[in-house]
């Protein structure tokens, strides 16, 4: 049995692009070699063939490329062919007026300073990690297109872009005739801001959405359940999930989901995972993880069963307790937002926000 029997594979939106079900990112736990290549590794043998970076994931920002770079000539050299390696460039990465944002000066650099750190000649998909309200759109889309026609990305994608943009962004790399095939943002049960029309949009334009932090960076796992560990994402003095998001409110709503996953037969995480993948315009669930075991268990989501639409008002039933509801934005997405508000605006033509500087990694 070969490690692509474990694995489901999706079509990535219109696209011949297929990625796996369950993808893993480096944006956490990427940045000490050895924890990156038993995640990696591990990962790879479940049949995870897809491995998701930005120029800015560590600390410090670059280390989980590097770190990944260094199995790409050791563990994994035999298997480029056989792996969708992506990275991104948008938010702050360099000092100075090109470090950041989404001109063709930062794109350009930026991708061939990821390629350098990852030690491969091309990655699978280049994205443009956040909308920027003050370039040009043509000239953000132009430099991803410049990066496929140049074969240093074999796919173009855009991350966290608010619905208007992300039509207007598929129109431009039409025409320019390297479509966009991926867009990347985050949806989970607390955070459903895509629902409706970013998600509407991504799909009428032929694109696959492939969703980032589905277990909302950990709280929809078993880790807060009775707290928090000294071990958790949630216990880190750096990061977006801070210890005050998990409230008492929160950490009963999440027991309630937890008793529901019980009855199912689960675990909370393959439960939260598995509520995502009821809309078939997902084509893969990109996951964080601390420990290989996690990995495993995320995995497992693929043979879980479908929900009733008992359990699916059961879950909404619980998720009307939280106060913000729960399509409030979580930090990190606020974080991503930042920008999505003011372009928003800016798309429909009112007084645009002040661009926010957001130097942490995303
Ligand atoms: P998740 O929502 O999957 O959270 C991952 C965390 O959940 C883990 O670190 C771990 O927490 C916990 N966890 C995972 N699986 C389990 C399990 N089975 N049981 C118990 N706990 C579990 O995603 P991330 O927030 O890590 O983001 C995933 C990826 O998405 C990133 O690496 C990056 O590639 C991408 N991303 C993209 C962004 C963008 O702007 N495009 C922004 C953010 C992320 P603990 O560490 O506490 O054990």
């Amino acid at each position: 049995m070969s490690r692509y029997d474990n694995m489901t594979y999706l079509r990535c939106g219109k696209s011949g692009l297929k990625l796996p079900l369950i993808s893993l990112g480096g944006w956490h736990n990427f940045e000490t070699p050895d924890r990156a290549r038993e995640l990696t590794l591990k990962a790879w043998d479940m049949g995870i063939t897809h491995f998701d970076f930005a120029n800015n994931y560590g600390p410090p920002p670059g280390s989980a490329e590097i770190n990944f770079g260094h199995l790409m000539k050791s563990d994994l050299a035999a298997h480029r062919d056989e792996l969708i390696i992506s990275s991104k460039a948008g938010y702050h990465m360099w000092a100075g007026p090109y470090g950041e944002w989404g001109s063709r000066k930062y794109l350009t650099a930026s991708l061939n300073q990821s390629l350098k750190r990852l030690q491969v000649d091309y990655v699978d998909i280049f994205y443009s990690h956040r909308f920027d309200p003050d370039t040009p759109l043509d000239e953000t889309m132009g430099a991803l297109s410049q990066a496929v026609r140049e074969g240093k990305a074999l796919y173009a994608g855009i991350s966290s872009y608010p619905a208007k943009a992300v039509k207007k962004a598929a129109k431009i790399m039409e025409g320019l005739g390297t479509p966009l095939v991926i867009n990347q943002s985050s949806y989970n049960i607390l955070d459903r801001w895509i629902e409706g029309k970013v998600l509407e949009e991504t799909a009428d334009a032929g694109l696959g959405m492939i969703v980032f932090c589905p277990l909302a960076q950990g709280l929809l796992t078993d880790r807060y359940l009775k707290g928090i560990p000294h071990d958790s994402r949630a216990a880190s003095p750096t990061g977006f999930l801070k210890s005050d998001r998990v409230t008492p409110k929160l950490v009963s709503v999440l027991q309630e989901l937890n008793s529901i996953a019980a009855s199912r037969g689960q675990t909370l995480a393959r439960m939260a995972l598995g509520w995502i993948l009821k809309d078939p315009r997902i084509c893969s669930l990109l996951i964080g993880a601390s420990r290989p075991q996690q990995i495993e268990d995320c995995v497992a989501v693929r043979n879980d069963a479908p929900f009733t639409d008992e359990e699916l008002q059961n879950i909404e039933t619980i998720l009307a307790k939280l106060n913000p509801p729960a399509t409030s934005v979580t930090p990190v997405e606020a974080a991503v937002q930042s920008t999505t508000k003011s372009t928003a605006k800016k798309l429909i033509k009112l007084k645009p926000l002040t661009k926010p500087s957001n130097k942490q990694a995303i």
